[in-house]
């Protein structure tokens, strides 16, 4: 089956066991977010699934093959890319050699020029800041730099972790268009770990909430909109002070998905 499949993931660090059994399909084609309060294991799960962190227990699957014990490089190898917190660019580095870094999974010259000008199309301001060194890049244009640089390598999926962090509301919109433009015209399975959750709500097809390690709720964002559990992700984590998630219309695009109970 064609995108990323997690089953019964459990993960942790030495002796913290942090996620009990997380299940979450994500096809080609969909946006999946999931969203949390902090330390709910939302970036554990990213790290557990990209081959960062061994899983304990559970299964992953990329585009049906079982990759649950493979190393990171191979998993990104396979397709999957991983756009870590604080984007971790290279700073000192051009926007173009950063982008050649993420293109070494492509063996042929040909074939990461195209993916050049595929990636520097989605993303104009990267390449008028082509000779840049990354560091002097804005937060939003290092944002994007770190996921030009992902694509790079024609992954299938692609999971990001907080991409809106620290970000103007301006940029962040940009950001949530261009995952929506992804997930539509290169038909990419896009796992996104939001705290923003209006603008996960904005682009997401399905969204899971986590709660101390494990997803309490799931559904189309229509159908979470006035969630508590996601109002007290939303706050931060056990508030049930009122206040129901916007969802701009225009932005949002049709559910497929259908939500779990
Ligand atoms: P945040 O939004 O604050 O990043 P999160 O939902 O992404 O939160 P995680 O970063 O996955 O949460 O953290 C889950 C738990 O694991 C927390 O209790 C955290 O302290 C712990 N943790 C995270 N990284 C490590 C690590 N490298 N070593 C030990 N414990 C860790």
């Amino acid at each position: 089956m064609a995108g990323l499949q997690v089953q019964g993931l459990e993960a942790g660090y030495d002796r913290l066991q942090v996620l009990h059994g997380i299940d979450v399909d994500v096809a080609p084609g969909e946006l999946v977010a999931v969203i949390g309060a902090n330390g709910a294991g939302k970036s554990t799960l990213l790290r557990a699934v990209s081959g960062l962190l061994r899983p304990r227990a559970g299964r992953v699957l990329l585009n049906g093959e079982d990759i649950t014990t493979a190393s990171a490089e191979r998993i990104a190898a396979r397709g999957l890319a991983h756009v870590p917190e604080n984007r971790l660019v290279f700073p000192s580095l051009t926007v173009d050699d950063n982008l050649s870094l993420g293109g070494w999974t492509r063996r042929k010259d040909g074939h990461r020029a195209e993916r050049r000008r595929q990636v520097l199309e989605l993303f104009p301001r990267l390449a008028d800041r082509i000779c840049l060194p990354a560091g002097a890049l804005s937060g939003g244009e290092q944002q994007m730099l770190a996921m030009a640089r992902a694509l790079m390598a024609g992954p299938s999926v692609m999971v990001l972790d907080e991409p809106s962090l620290g970000l103007a509301p301006r940029v962040v919109g940009e950001i949530i268009t261009t995952l929506g433009r992804l997930r539509d015209d290169q038909n990419l399975a896009v796992l996104l770990v939001e705290q923003n959750v209006r603008a996960a709500f904005r682009v997401a097809d399905r969204v899971l909430v986590m709660d101390r390690g494990r997803v309490v709720a799931e559904g189309t964002p229509d159908q979470l909109a006035d969630d508590e559990r996601v109002r007290a992700a939303y706050l931060g984590g056990g508030s049930t002070s009122s206040g129901s998630v916007d969802r701009p219309a225009a932005e949002a695009r049709p559910a497929k998905a259908t939500a779990t109970p």
